[in-house]
């Protein structure tokens, strides 16, 4: 008979470190992992056991839940991270596992804004005008999809560099988004970017760019979210913690 309940918490996000402290409060006895991709090489630590690097797909996640009897998982990754979601939701309705998603609410327009909604990344790059210069803001393993635009001169931001080199004439800026919108809004100015595009990722964390854009009046090229499995899925950590609470 199991005397603890096991839980996996797919990590990756703001939201994830947060969960990383509050799930425990909520769940005193349970034993709690945290797995990250491994995408970055600098990762915080969140207090819990942790794993790090994929599982191997779908059948490597069952493998990885039925080694450790993971009872609940708890999905915690990028709105955008789709594969992981579908691994895990696939999973977790073969296994007989419960599963939650915390699902971060996107961005809604203000007024001020000039988005223009895209399908994908692919979109946004068939879409920018030639000669414009736009600042980019996708990760490494997304910039490629818009390598073909040699006609444009693009400012790209990521936190360490794609595995193949940005167009020649790009400019790569190695950091973070800024959470501080005149920090954000002086990056736009002094390298005279004329579109943005970004994901609709939602959340704080990347969201000064997105004003930085409306006050300079910038047209932004703007992702919609992608379609997740559904599984019940909480837009705060609170709601998550009380449906975790309630299992
Ligand atoms: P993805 O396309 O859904 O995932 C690709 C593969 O990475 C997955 O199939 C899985 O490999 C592995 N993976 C992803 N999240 C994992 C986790 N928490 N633990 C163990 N393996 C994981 O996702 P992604 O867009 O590459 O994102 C990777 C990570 O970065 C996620 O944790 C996500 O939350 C975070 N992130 C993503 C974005 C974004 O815009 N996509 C932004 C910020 C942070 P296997 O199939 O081998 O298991």
């Amino acid at each position: 008979m199991r005397d603890r309940l096991k839980v996996l918490l797919l990590a990756g996000t703001q939201e994830a470190r947060q969960l990383a402290k509050r799930l425990p409060e909520v769940l005193p006895a349970a034993k709690i992992t945290a797995s990250f991709a491994g995408a970055v090489t600098e990762l915080p630590d969140l207090g819990l056991p942790t794993r790090i690097g994929g599982f191997g797909g779908g059948s490597g996640l069952a493998d990885y839940c039925r080694s450790q009897d993971i009872d609940l998982i708890v999905d915690a990754t990028h709105p955008f991270a789709v594969q992981m979601s579908r691994n895990a939701a696939s999973v977790a309705e073969m296994s007989g596992i419960q599963i939650v998603r915390l699902e971060r609410p996107p961005w809604e327009p203000q007024a001020g804004d000039r988005w223009q909604i895209v399908a994908d990344l692919a979109e946004a790059a068939t879409l920018l005008p030639a000669r414009s210069r736009p600042f980019i803001a996708v990760g490494r393993k997304e910039i490629g999809r818009f390598y073909h635009r040699k006609d444009i001169d693009a400012v790209v931001r990521m936190i360490e560099p794609p595995e193949v080199p940005l167009p020649a004439l790009w400019q790569l800026v190695l950091a973070r988004p800024s959470r501080e919108v005149g920090v954000e809004q002086e990056f736009l100015q002094s390298r005279a970017v004329t579109h943005v595009v970004a994901k609709n990722s939602g959340g704080h964390a990347s969201y000064a760019k997105i004003e930085a854009a409306r006050n300079l009046g910038l047209p932004v090229l703007l992702a919609d979210r992608p379609e997740l499995p559904k599984v019940p899925s909480f837009g705060s950590i609170e709601a998550l913690c009380d449906a975790v609470r309630a299992l």
